[in-house]
């Protein structure tokens, strides 16, 4: 060890004699001058490349090998006053730094380690719960693709999934030229179950059908639920008319066993009405229109199952247009109702009027009902010309009751109507919205219309005359009806068919049959109405038999709403005046 005072003089030397003479060889070196000036300094010296002007250091660095030279500032009062250098053992410091630095790498190993473990905890978690949620929101979508495809109560394909697929159907059938068959099924008495035993009977039951259908066919095959009581089979690749009569067969006879449904077994059948691509349709909703005139076929001839017969005049381009034009033409105003008077025989009194419906063609002028009614309903158009019908007939009746005129109005129905099950809802809203008394509303249906599904027309006949609305059997004789169920059947009305008032004059078979359904209706506690009386002497005779109303061209052709307010002053035979 030497100490240096600040003036670069060695003052002590720990290995110089005593009393010797403190001398450095050398110049001073940069380390002692940066002690003098007060910081630590310290240099390695080896046996390679020791300082040349230091011949103790050599000695030390023989005996000992590597030296650290360290040279400290020695402070008094904060200042340097000199500095003293020591020789230390480079192994000893070496080691020390050495412990010192393994010390060091295992803390921060530690460190990193305990960190890398709470990030990938943290990142683990974070990444688990994105995954959680994404597959979440994978479920959810497909949750919701099959809501939006599926029925909820049976859980099969719902009518927009048919669509789907009868769409590729007929992409695929234009390729190939396979033949794809549609099965439209109606439950004939599923509404009287649903109404006496209860909507979870229903529910029961269509699921039972459901699951039957399934049974009875192919993988490929598509069973939909179409609403209420109606199924829809699509039979891709069917192979003609004769493969889809087949699977017809099988589903009527799978629908034939009773149905346990509560503890009871109930009979359900099931009218199936079939249609092909592409021999009788190119598109889905002409597909489904036909299958649906075909299962109305079924439902009237009583036959389980019926395959759509074209009909001759479909081709017909005149009358497809028609068909087209008629689409727009209430929207346009061309389609009005006609009123012709329905009249109290013992008193003369007109207590109503039929609505008959004319439409005014732009190019073709007046269009019989007889043309084109049939056109809308085997193109589906009949709905909303009925509830046209009905609306307009309400309003007219609403302007007779302001003006303080006491007449009913009576609005044919078709076929169609009478299955809809929400047609007396439909009416009973449109009586409230105009404040009409529902005894004011008379529907007039004919037996053809009954006969097509009674079970079901009787339930909506009940509904409608439990609201008060008035129901009359139109042309009566005309078409084939059993007695039997018009007895059970709670109509208020019968009316002769016009044929046989008109023959009257000539046959007197016709006289007998006016004359007994005059008869049988007032033994059923109905009243009568006669159409097509065009003579005083018709008049008389049915009088003299005891018809209740007339109606004819005797009295007056139909006539525009305002036309027949003015014929009805004018005749003095208004409700009011002429009681
Ligand atoms: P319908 O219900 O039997 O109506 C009576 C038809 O006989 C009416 O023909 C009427 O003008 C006609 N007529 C009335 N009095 C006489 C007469 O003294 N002699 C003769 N020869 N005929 C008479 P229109 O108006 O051409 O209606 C024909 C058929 O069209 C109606 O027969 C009815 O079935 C149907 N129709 C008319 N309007 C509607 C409607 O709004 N909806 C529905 N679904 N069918 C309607
Ligand atoms: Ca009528
Ligand atoms: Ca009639």
């Amino acid at each position: 060890m030497q100490i240096w005072n600040r003036n670069r003089q060695v003052v002590y030397r720990s290995d110089a004699p005593r009393g010797a003479r403190l001398t450095d060889a050398g110049g001073p070196s940069d380390e002692l001058i940066a002690a003098l000036s007060g910081t630590t300094e310290s240099e390695v010296l080896s046996a390679d490349h020791p300082p040349t002007s230091e011949r103790d250091v050599r000695k030390l660095l023989r005996r000992h090998g590597d030296l650290m030279e360290v040279y400290v500032p020695i402070k008094n009062h904060g200042h340097t006053v000199g500095a003293f250098e020591v020789y230390l053992q480079n192994a000893a410091t070496e080691a020390a730094i050495a412990q010192d630095t393994n010390r060091l790498y295992l803390v921060v190993l530690l460190g990193l380690s305990v960190l890398y473990a709470v990030v990938f905890r943290i990142v683990a978690a974070a990444s688990r719960r994105l995954r959680d949620h994404a597959a979440e929101l994978r479920r959810h979508a497909e949750r919701s693709e099959h809501e939006s495809l599926h029925d909820p109560l049976t859980g099969l394909p719902n009518r927009m999934l048919l669509r789907d697929r009868a769409h590729q159907a007929i992409v695929r059938g234009r390729r190939t030229g396979e033949e794809t068959a549609l099965l439209l099924i109606d439950l004939d008495s599923f509404k009287e179950i649903n109404d006496t035993l209860g909507h979870h009977s229903g529910d029961v039951l269509l699921r039972e059908v459901g699951i039957r259908l399934t049974r009875v066919l192919r993988e490929s095959d598509t069973v939909a639920r179409l609403g209420g009581d109606e199924f829809g089979i699509l039979l891709p690749d069917v192979g003609g008319e004769e493969g889809a009569v087949t699977v017809a067969r099988a589903v009527h006879r799978a629908l034939q066993h009773p149905f346990p449904v509560q503890g009871l077994m109930l009979d359900v059948e099931g009218s199936i009405g079939i249609a092909l691509l592409p021999a009788h349709a190119e598109s889905f909703d002409e597909l489904m229109q036909r299958a649906d005139i075909a299962m109305y076929a079924a439902k009237g001839r009583r036959t389980g199952y019926e395959v759509y017969v074209p009909d001759a005049t479909d081709g017909d381009r005149s009358r497809l247009k028609l068909a087209s034009e008629l689409r727009d033409a209430v929207a346009r105003g061309e389609v009005v109702l006609h009123y012709q008077p329905k009249c109290e025989m013992r008193s003369g009194r007109v207590t109503g009027a039929e609505a008959l419906m004319r439409w005014y063609h732009p190019t073709h002028g007046a269009i019989a009902p007889d043309r084109f009614i049939p056109l809308a309903e085997r193109s589906g158009l009949i709905r909303s010309l009925t509830m046209f019908a009905i609306e307009s007939a309400i309003a007219e009746c609403r302007r007779w009751i302001d003006d303080g005129v006491d007449l009913a109005v009576s609005v044919n129905l078709s076929t169609r109507d009478l299955i809809d099950v929400q047609l007396p809802d439909d009416i009973a809203r449109l009586l409230g919205e105009r404040n009409v008394p529902a005894n004011r509303l008379e529907l007039e249906i004919t037996e053809s219309v009954i006969m097509a599904d009674p079970l079901r027309a009787r339930g909506v006949v009940s509904r409608l005359r439990d609201m008060g609305v008035n129901v009359a059997i139109d042309d009566f004789g005309s078409g084939y009806s059993s007695l039997g169920y018009l007895k059970r059947l709670p109509v208020n009305e019968l009316k002769i068919d016009k044929s046989f008032v008109l023959g009257m004059t000539d046959d007197e078979g016709d006289g007998v049959i006016v004359q007994s359904t005059i008869d049988l209706a007032h033994n059923l506690g109905l009243r009568v109405v006669a159409e097509g009386v065009e003579t005083e002497e018709v008049w008389e005779r049915l009088r003299s038999m005891g018809c209740d109303i007339a109606q004819g061209y005797l009295i007056s052709r139909a006539m525009a709403g305002s036309e027949f307010r003015r014929w009805l002053d004018s005749s003095g035979r208004s409700g009011s005046a002429a009681a």
